[in-house]
């Protein structure tokens, strides 16, 4: 049976069946896979402090079918929270390898703008998709720009969202042109 080897991040993990656990991991060779770990909530287990999200760690996996884990050894932590993490698993393509994308999650300080303007997204002159204005946030699930007022419109679930700017107060910078004007 043929072995994998590759650094991945670990976006998420959740049981599956009575002892198995399911990750989703972000590689170097393979880009963004789901892979199983068998028995990995037993005490027992060696994987699963190598394996919480966030980690970083080389990962030894099998093709069943599915990718099992078979090995993991943690190499460092990344600073990414847990609810960034799971954005990023929504919103990263499945086995789609990715060289820009791996040096900013593996290597550089986190920061959806950059990991956005990677993916295709860029939020430098970005407008809402529904108004027209500057945006301001990312909507995950749907992939577009919205401004801020679109998005308190729409009862915003903080978890599907990303900030890409910070909030405009057009008013108070009206009054100061105005002043300035005047
Ligand atoms: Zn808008």
């Amino acid at each position: 049976m043929e072995e994998y080897v590759t650094d991945a991040v670990v976006l998420t993990k959740e049981p599956t069946g009575e002892y198995d656990t399911r990750y989703v991991l972000f590689t170097e060779r393979f880009g963004k896979i789901a892979a199983k770990a068998k028995s990995s909530r037993r005490i027992t287990s060696k994987l699963a402090g190598h394996l919480e999200p966030g980690t970083l760690a080389k990962v030894r996996f099998i093709d069943k079918g599915s990718a099992q884990v078979v090995d993991a050894l943690k190499s460092s932590r990344r600073d990414i929270s847990p609810e960034d993490l799971k954005l990023l698993s929504d919103l990263l393509p499945d086995m789609q390898v990715d060289v820009e994308l791996w040096s900013d999650l593996a290597r550089q300080a986190f920061s959806w703008n950059s990991v956005l303007r990677t993916l295709g997204w860029d939020p430098r002159g970005a407008h809402c998709e529904i108004c027209g204005r500057k945006a301001a946030w990312f909507f995950v699930s749907r992939q577009e720009f919205l401004c801020d007022s679109c998005v308190s419109k729409m009862g915003k679930s903080k978890l599907s969202y990303i900030r890409t700017a910070p909030s405009v107060i057009p008013a108070k910078a009206g009054i100061q042109e105005a002043r300035d004007k005047a």
